[in-house]
């Protein structure tokens, strides 16, 4: 009954549009670099989906085609109630925006639309009662409902495939990760060469159909018009009617863009770039030195220092990362000129551009606050005074 009308609905219902902005994607109203849904199908809720929940979905389905109850219609709206709660929590459907879903589960499952398609059920299976103008009328208030029949019975399908999408696709991106971080690609040439390297190896093509399939896509594509900063700029707005086309797409053209994944040489754990050669460690804090990587690889005294076993927050390092964090998120980037003001000030007490008096500070204080260690702090000074000498003399 009315399968082939759903699986037309399944193939070809717009699920959600992105707007793209030169390196960057824009969806649900949030702006992302192009290339991040690789980072989001990296993390473990992604990698190490149980489908078996959404079989069961399926099930519940075919038990609903085959015998179209009321009991079996609220069994299978409660199925995709409560799979797309266990999705909330999932980067990748967070993304997506799984929660907006739920005011159209909602809609399409309230009780009056339940009984229409029970009606329609009933239409199918012994024909439209047209006898009186009155269930002439409701034969056709019923019928309006039947494109949201078949919405309600595609949007299990839906589901079910997203999450087949979503695993496949964090396979694909660990996999060619993996040949990309082995090969060392640093720039956008060896990427090239890492990616092509990938797509031509046969049993690659075998697992992921890289030589056809998987970056044809079906999606519709329109022209915006949007202005920024009083400029009218024309973007691409594509709306996809299935999850796997706007994954692939989003991993090769963050490659073009030069937007990969990277395994942090401190960590290990995998974080998403956007500039190869400046990045080798990741920016995310670090459980064993409390401190992000990227810090630690500046810093290597953090990792000496730790044996001495310390808590959490007392920890010197600790508080000189959040310090510069704070500082620098204060300032937005903390330029040189700004880093050496700062030294001047702290240590000498007198803010050099206002010539105020401010409170004192030790260099070991100043260092702290400044992200330095007191060693360098000690030889900045110098140089920065040795710089005012110079300048004075000229
Ligand atoms: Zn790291």
């Amino acid at each position: 009954m009315f399968e082939d009308d759903i699986k037309d609905k399944v193939k070809n219902s717009n699920l959600f549009e992105v707007v793209y902005k030169k390196d960057k994607f824009v969806l649900n109203g949030k702006e992302y670099p192009i290339g991040y849904t690789s980072y989001i199908a990296i993390q473990e809720e992604c990698r190490f989906m149980d489908e078996n929940l959404f079989k069961a979905l399926l099930g519940i389905y075919d038990d609903l085609l085959r015998d179209f109850t009321k009991e079996n219609l609220d069994y299978y709206h409660k199925g995709i109630i409560y799979v797309l709660n266990s999705l909330k929590d999932n980067p990748m459907f967070a993304l997506l925006g799984v929660e907006n879903v739920k005011d159209k589960i909602a809609r399409l499952f309230s009780a009056r639309k339940k009984n229409h398609y029970l009606a329609i059920n009933d239409f199918k299976e012994h024909g439209i009662d047209l006898s009186t103008a009155e269930k002439a009328d409701y034969a056709d208030e019923v019928m309006h409902s039947l494109n949201d029949f078949l919405s309600a019975m595609a949007i299990g399908e839906i589901i079910y495939n997203s999450v087949l999408e979503v695993n496949g696709y964090a396979a694909l991106v660990f996999q060619i990760t993996h040949r990309i971080v082995e090969r060392g690609a640093r720039n956008k040439s060896q990427l090239a060469d890492a990616f092509g390297e990938f797509l031509s190896d046969e049993y690659m093509q075998f697992i992921f159909r890289t030589a056809s399939q998987p970056f044809k896509t079906r999606a519709t594509v329109m022209p915006v018009i949007e202005n920024i900063k009083g400029e009218n700029c024309i973007f691409r707005k594509v709306y996809y009617n299935n999850l796997k086309d706007f994954l692939n797409t989003d991993l090769f053209e963050g490659y073009i863009q030069g937007h990969y994944l990277w395994r942090c040489g401190i960590c290990d754990r995998y974080f998403f770039m956007t500039t190869a050669h400046k990045q080798l460690y990741c920016s995310t804090k670090n459980p064993k030195y409390d401190v992000p990587c990227s810090y630690v690889a500046k810093h290597p005294e953090v990792v000496k220092r730790k044996m001495e076993r310390q808590n959490k927050i007392d920890s010197p390092y600790y508080l000189l990362w959040k310090k510069r964090n704070d500082l620098i998120r204060k300032n937005k980037s903390l330029g040189k000129y700004d880093e050496d003001r700062l030294l001047i000030e702290y240590v000498y007490g007198i803010c050099p551009q206002c010539l105020k008096n401010k409170e004192k500070k030790s260099i070991r204080q100043a260092s702290l606050l400044l992200g330095l260690t007191e060693d360098g702090a000690q030889k900045k000074l110098k140089s920065i005074l040795k710089k005012l000498k110079k300048n004075l003399q000229e």
